[in-house]
């Protein structure tokens, strides 16, 4: 019955935010994951009355790309303009 242990075993990081389930097998999974509570979106978008906010560089990318796609034929963007304060 070895191989069903890993399945029943609790995975030990569990979110502890009310009303999140999320669970993970690692800490810097969790960590990450805390990202989406905490407020903390480094990458903002820059145009005028979006005002969007993203935890990852990928997912402002991402959000540029279906929202404001006219601008990809540039792509001289710095993605400085994006970031505020240091690289994490
Ligand atoms: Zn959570
Ligand atoms: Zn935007």
């Amino acid at each position: 019955m070895t191989d069903c242990e890993e399945a029943v075993k609790p995975k030990k990081f569990q979110c502890e935010i009310e009303g999140c389930r999320a669970q993970f097998d690692r800490p810097n999974r969790l960590l990450k994951h805390r990202l989406t509570h905490s407020n903390i979106k480094p990458y903002s978008c820059i145009e005028d009355g979006c005002g969007k906010a993203y935890t990852s560089k990928n997912h402002l990318e991402r959000h540029i790309n279906t929202a404001h796609r006219s601008y990809n034929d540039t792509e001289m963007y710095s993605w400085d303009m994006f970031v505020y304060g240091s690289s994490m």
